[in-house]
């Protein structure tokens, strides 16, 4: 997938070349800086990216490239079969309606013949795993504190049982209490139906507990990816040891910040886009983009993996 965005001073290439599988009932984390492009792959794979957005690229779903796919034929799959936990809730409660009613409307308008108590039954059993009572079905949207609302939303897009969910950034905004629910009712769902997520997070705790792999992006790439409990006890990738080394420090020795700024995705840097920031740069990396390699159950963009025979004449020597 490609996505950019067109700006006066050229197109920005948020997304530049991205390759990923999720199977069924697999989280995947996806990490890095904020601009890498996580949120625009986000949107980009359930067709919600913004006006003025282009996509180039293909998302297989159930045998059928969703890109391609007609916007009625999205909307319909939005909700029983994609969902989507963004901060920002794509829909508000209605002042007017009560939250039972809200949950009817969201059931009724995907399954029209499902039964008023199984609706209640479901509802209140994704309610709870968000921590609302049972005793609150019944209450209206401004009876409920902000952070209350925002559980309640996720309930609802929940309770369709989707089978692929994007959550990004769910809980930046909200209480590490409400992170733990979440990650409570996604293993539910998993456990129960098989869902698929893709989690965008900056929380790298949260991929060590939740996510059985991760993908790490960087301006616009994935630079390594594979099974979490690999690429956190062996990163590969110069930016996600640095990027580990910045979260094990926090608790230890103080922040280790990496320096230099995240690139520009209008103008990016020549060769590897991490080379002016890498402690590892080679001359090579500033003249050619690496090659995408696997080291073990990993794949890595980094030429300190190699090809070897691609690398040029003194292409060793580090980078000054
Ligand atoms: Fe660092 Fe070079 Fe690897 Fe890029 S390709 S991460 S600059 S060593
Ligand atoms: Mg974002």
């Amino acid at each position: 997938m490609r996505v950019w965005y067109g700006t006066e001073h050229g197109p920005a290439r948020a997304v530049d070349g991205v390759t990923f599988d999720l199977r069924p009932g697999e989280v995947l984390g996806l990490v890095g800086e904020s601009g890498c492009g996580k949120s625009t792959l986000g949107r980009g794979v359930l067709g919600l990216l913004p006006r003025g957005a282009q996509l180039d690229g293909e998302v297989n779903y159930g045998g059928r490239n969703l890109v391609e796919a007609s916007q009625r034929e999205i909307q319909r799959l939005r909700g029983p079969e994609l969902g989507l936990i963004f901060q920002e809730p794509l829909t508000r409660l209605n002042p007017l309606l009560r939250i039972s009613d809200h949950f009817e409307e969201t059931l009724r308008s995907h399954e029209p013949d499902l039964p008023k108590d199984e609706i209640k039954r479901r509802s209140i059993e994704v309610l709870r795993a968000m921590g609302i009572p049972p005793t609150r079905y019944r209450a209206y949207p401004h009876e409920f504190s902000g952070g209350m609302r925002q559980r309640i939303m996720i309930a609802m897009a929940l309770v369709l049982r989707p089978s692929f969910v994007v959550a990004d950034e769910p809980t930046t905004a909200l209480d590490v209490l409400v992170e733990a629910q979440i990650i409570g009712i996604l293993a539910d769902l998993r456990r129960n139906f098989d869902t698929s997520l893709l989690f965008i997070t900056h929380n790298l705790g949260i991929v060590a507990e939740a996510c059985d792999r991760v993908a790490v992006m960087y301006a616009g790439r994935i630079v390594e990816q594979g099974p979490v409990t690999d690429v956190f006890a062996r990163p590969q990738h110069p930016y996600t040891q640095e990027l580990l080394r910045s979260t094990i420090s926090l608790s230890t020795t103080g922040l280790h910040y990496i320096p230099g700024a995240p690139p520009d995705l209008i103008d990016p840097p020549s060769g590897c886009r991490f080379h002016p920031r890498c402690p590892q740069a080679m001359r090579v990396c500033a003249e050619k983009f690496p090659e995408r390699m696997t080291v073990g159950p990993q794949t890595v963009e980094c030429w300190l993996h190699g090809p070897d025979e691609l690398v040029p004449e003194n292409g060793h020597e580090p980078l000054v």
